[in-house]
């Protein structure tokens, strides 16, 4: 699906939707299209000696409830069209998580697997003095998103506040916890969905102990949904990343250890022994196997937790997903017809703007504690964060039940209405 086409889905189910949420046409055309696009080209002196320019943008997408807030993604797919959605989706997501911010969405158009840190660190302070005259803690605050690490955003700060003269915490959040950053904000998102849906099981009355997970895509959020859901009593029999993955139907072992070699290698393959699927520790055969590209897509499993980037689960591969539930970790997994096509199977799809909610409510928390010189325990965010996210899960699924929609369309109404009140 072309990244226009996007658009178009997530604007067509907002104006769905906000009709059951009574919103007048003014207060919705506010925010339907973005408020402001900024583009930037970025020229940087690479490590042999050549210039390259690179292209930046930011979206900010509505300002309604707050400041305009949402991440900056690196990735060489990064389009205009796409921040567009994404930007959007965010204005849609802080209303339903009820937090004081608007949306927005940035990103360079760059693979920065391919650059050196050097080189890395140059384009995001070249980045930063681009789009120093449009944030700032009260007007547009970033975050980490697709490739994108407390380290850069600590780089970010460190030139927003060259510029700025003072030392400005509140302008970024997702940084290093040594620059202002908030205990939990890495594990936050993953953290989140295990939240959601652990709620949402409990609504339909079921037992989460013993369900099998596999897990797409294994970078910040994968990693940490995976962990947390065997902390729960999940067992999650696979992972995969963007080369390929691993299947153990009698449960993965040694999830640190795997998030560690994925670490050092930057890749899952070989994690499990090249090849073959043995225990990563002992070398011990399992009784398991290597999956090519996203087959992880299509494992007879209780939970499906696409973690990777948008449009994983299209009208090409629906036919084979077999899931019972789709928790959405990344941002537009499914397509439209996909999940027409799964909800005719009665899947239970607990959506993105809902799952992954987790990261800007912890952004929130460490906006908070910048602008009030607070430092909050691990503990305590995380207590908040499940409050948070079991409320907004609670109202979803209550109005799902009583309005008669799907999970999805009920979070947008959730947020509408929220935002009709702005
Ligand atoms: N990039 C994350 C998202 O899509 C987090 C945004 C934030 O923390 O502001 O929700």
């Amino acid at each position: 699906m072309s990244k226009k086409n996007q658009l178009e889905e997530v604007q067509n189910l907002i104006k769905k939707a906000s009709k059951k949420a009574g919103l007048d046409d003014l207060t919705l055309a506010r925010f339907i299209e973005a408020d402001r696009v900024v583009e930037v080209s970025l020229p940087i002196e690479m490590d042999n000696g050549n210039v390259q320019t690179f292209t930046g943008y930011r979206v900010q997408d509505s300002n309604a409830r707050g400041p305009y807030k949402g991440g900056l993604r690196f990735h060489p797919g990064v389009s205009l069209e796409e921040l567009k959605t994404l930007a959007l989706v965010m204005t849609i997501k802080s209303a339903l998580l009820d937090i004081p911010f608007g949306g927005g969405k940035g990103g360079i158009v760059v693979n920065p697997k391919e650059l050196s840190q050097g080189e890395l660190e140059k384009l995001t302070r070249a980045f930063a003095v681009s789009l120093y005259d449009v944030i700032g803690p009260k007007i547009d605050v970033p975050a980490p998103d697709v490739n994108t690490t407390p380290q850069i955003m600590s780089w970010f700060l460190g030139e927003y506040s060259k510029i700025k003269g003072e030392h400005t915490p509140a302008v970024i959040t997702g940084k290093a916890i040594s620059d202002g950053g908030s205990e939990g904000r890495d594990e936050a998102t993953g953290l989140g969905g295990v939240y959601a849906l652990l709620e949402i099981l409990k609504k339909l009355g079921k037992d989460p102990t013993g369900m099998t997970v596999a897990v797409q895509g294994f970078g910040n959020v994968g990693k940490s949904v995976a962990s947390y859901l065997q902390k729960e009593g999940f067992k999650v029999v696979a992972l995969s990343d963007s080369q390929g993955g691993i299947y153990i139907p009698e449960g993965m072992r040694e999830m640190e250890a795997v998030a560690q070699c994925k670490e050092e290698r930057g890749t899952l393959a070989g994690c499990y022994c090249i090849g073959s699927v043995c225990d990563i520790k002992n070398k011990e055969k399992l009784n398991g196997q290597d999956l090519k590209g996203d087959k992880i897509l299509e494992l007879p499993v209780d939970v499906m937790v696409p973690s990777a980037l948008g449009g994983a689960i299209t009208q090409r591969n629906v036919g084979d997903v077999k899931t019972r539930i789709v928790l959405e970790m990344a941002n537009g997994p499914m397509t439209k017809d996909a999940e027409e096509c799964l909800e005719k199977k009665d899947v239970v799809i607990v959506p993105d703007i809902l799952a992954n909610a987790g990261g800007v409510t912890v952004s929130y928390f460490e906006w908070f504690q910048n602008m009030h010189g607070e430092k909050w325990s691990k503990h305590e965010v995380f207590e908040k964060l499940k409050g948070k996210m079991e409320k907004a899960t609670g109202e979803v699924f209550d109005l799902h039940k009583r309005h008669k929609v799907n999970m999805r369309e009920a979070a947008y109404i959730v947020a509408l209405k929220r935002l009709r009140e702005s």
